[in-house]
């Protein structure tokens, strides 16, 4: 289980300090694919980026599996992020390095002996169907394939959770069907929560069970969508339920 609580952060820019999330609670279920939602600039980046530490929150506690991640020591930290995968818009995959030696390079990170890695690899690119291209390099890999390697390389430490910053949304509508299928696979088979930033509704209602909506560094509204009556009430709920039917 995730727990955020009262979570702020603030920046310091050029033109004044700007507070990008601003006490935001939330609780995120062992098993969810909860979706995050809203316009650009609303936060949630930021908001998803604090759940493993990568932003640390000027107020506010993560707790992750009991695990209150802001009094951990660095190392602790570390070793806790193993168990928290990510993956990106545009990918970030390694371009020197084959679609094997990708998946290997958290592995290779965290010391684990190279005869546990092969297996380890393996079995990630078998989950996300990218068997055969093992040793292609990412320059030759279409967007959903390379979508698909960095849903392994994130897979390969075993995560319990992974966190998704906008993971379609530099590819096209049937590409992002086929990141979406496997993430749902994963979520379904290996029982990974996933947390999921988007600004898309077409996204949340293809695999969310739960979303947030985001708003100025806050969220407005949350919605169970296995609840069968779904009303909206602030306006930019409404907008992102009502546009995409
Ligand atoms: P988008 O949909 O465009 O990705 P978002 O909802 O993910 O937007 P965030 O990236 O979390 O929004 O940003 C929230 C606010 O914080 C924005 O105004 C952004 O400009 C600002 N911001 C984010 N990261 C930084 C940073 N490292 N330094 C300064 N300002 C930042
Ligand atoms: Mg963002």
């Amino acid at each position: 289980m995730i727990t955020l609580q009262n979570i702020s952060k603030t920046f310091e820019t050029a033109g004044g300090p700007l507070p990008a999330v601003s006490s935001v609670s939330l609780q995120i279920q062992q098993g969810d694919i909860y979706g995050l939602i809203g316009f650009s600039g609303a936060g949630k980046s930021t908001l998803l980026r604090t759940i493993n530490l990568l932003e640390r929150p000027d107020e506010g506690n993560v707790i992750v599996d009991g695990e209150e991640l802001t009094k951990l020591s660095l190392r602790e930290l570390r070793k806790k992020r193993l168990s928290i995968g990510m993956i990106f818009q545009h990918f970030n995959l390694l371009h020197n390095r084959n679609v094997y030696d990708n998946v290997s390079f958290p592995l290779e990170i965290a010391k684990v002996p190279k005869a546990d890695r092969r297996k380890r690899i393996e079995h990630c690119l078998d989950m996300v169907g990218l068997a055969d291209k093992a040793k292609a390099y990412p320059a030759k890999l279409s967007g959903g394939q390379k979508q698909r390697v960095a849903i392994a390389r994130a897979l390969a430490s075993n995560p319990k959770i992974l966190l998704c910053d906008e993971p379609t949304s530099s590819v096209d509508p049937q590409t992002t069907g086929s990141i979406l299928a496997a993430l749902k696979e994963i979520n379904r088979d290996l029982g990974i929560t996933i947390v999921i930033v988007t600004h898309e509704m077409n996204v949340v209602k293809a695999i969310c069970n739960k979303v947030a909506v985001m708003e100025h560094g806050k969220i407005v509204e949350k919605f169970d969508l296995r609840e069968k009556n779904i009303v909206p009430k602030s306006p930019i709920a409404k907008y992102l339920f009502n546009s995409e039917i």
